[in-house]
């Protein structure tokens, strides 16, 4: 895998170091984290609560480096138990989850990091939010001291022009920067569009199958 992220990253004139490689491995067993782990993976990708604060406990009794970033769909009610552990949740779409998370108290851990899930097909069903609300979000969460807005993530539409569509959240992602100017991720490609991604700009990748193989069923 990280010979064919150097490859793409050379090819559209990138330095391979810039792009990080976040490891999906929603519904495999922990054991799975460890190899990856071993093999020198430090970021890991989790989708469901509490499956996701499971496997953040398993990494961060083992390993001081090791990340969780969170980046399924989150309810409301479920945001700050999620902020309890996750080193980064990228899902944030809505006024209602800062409101959320800004209650949240994280002890010594320091600043929660966050990114915003944009939606690149409008459909709001997939989660993320419409691109011209995303600023009011950035504003939001600049606003709270608790929170450290990283960046933004994407998911590429159904069927459309998936470059297009990276490119366009790219350029949400600079415009954020005006309000957070270190505000760098760029959170887009998976195992089938990673090259497409980091063609566009993407600074981390969240690559599931192509790493792990078929997943097992959703428990
Ligand atoms: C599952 C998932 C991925 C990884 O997908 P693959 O196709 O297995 O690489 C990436 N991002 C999100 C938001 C996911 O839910």
């Amino acid at each position: 895998m990280r010979t064919e992220i150097t490859d793409a990253a050379r090819a559209a004139g990138r330095a391979p170091e810039e792009i990080t490689l976040i490891a999906v491995t929603k519904y495999h067993p922990v054991e799975l984290l460890d190899e990856l782990y071993a093999l020198g993976v430090r970021d890991f990708g989790e989708n469901r609560h509490p499956e996701s604060r499971d496997k953040a406990n398993h990494l961060h009794e083992r390993y001081s480096d090791a990340r969780l970033h969170f980046i399924g769909q989150l309810q409301r009610n479920k945001a700050r138990q999620v902020g309890r552990y996750a080193d980064c949740i990228q899902s944030i779409d809505r006024l209602e989850l800062v409101d959320a998370l800004a209650k949240l108290e994280r002890g010594d851990h320091g600043p929660l990091e966050v990114a915003i899930q944009l939606s690149l097909d409008g459909d709001s069903a997939r989660g993320g939010v419409a691109l011209d609300e995303a600023t009011a979000l950035a504003e939001a969460i600049a606003a709270v001291p608790t929170l450290k807005l990283a960046g933004v993530m994407a998911v590429a539409p159904l069927g459309a022009e998936t470059e297009e569509a990276f490119a366009t959240a790219r350029s949400v992602g600079e415009r954020i920067r005006d309000i957070v100017p270190d505000a760098t991720m760029v959170s887009m490609g998976m195992s089938h569009d990673f090259r497409s991604a980091i063609s566009q700009g993407a600074t981390h990748l969240r690559i599931g199958t192509a790493i792990t193989g078929n997943r097992p069923d959703r428990p």
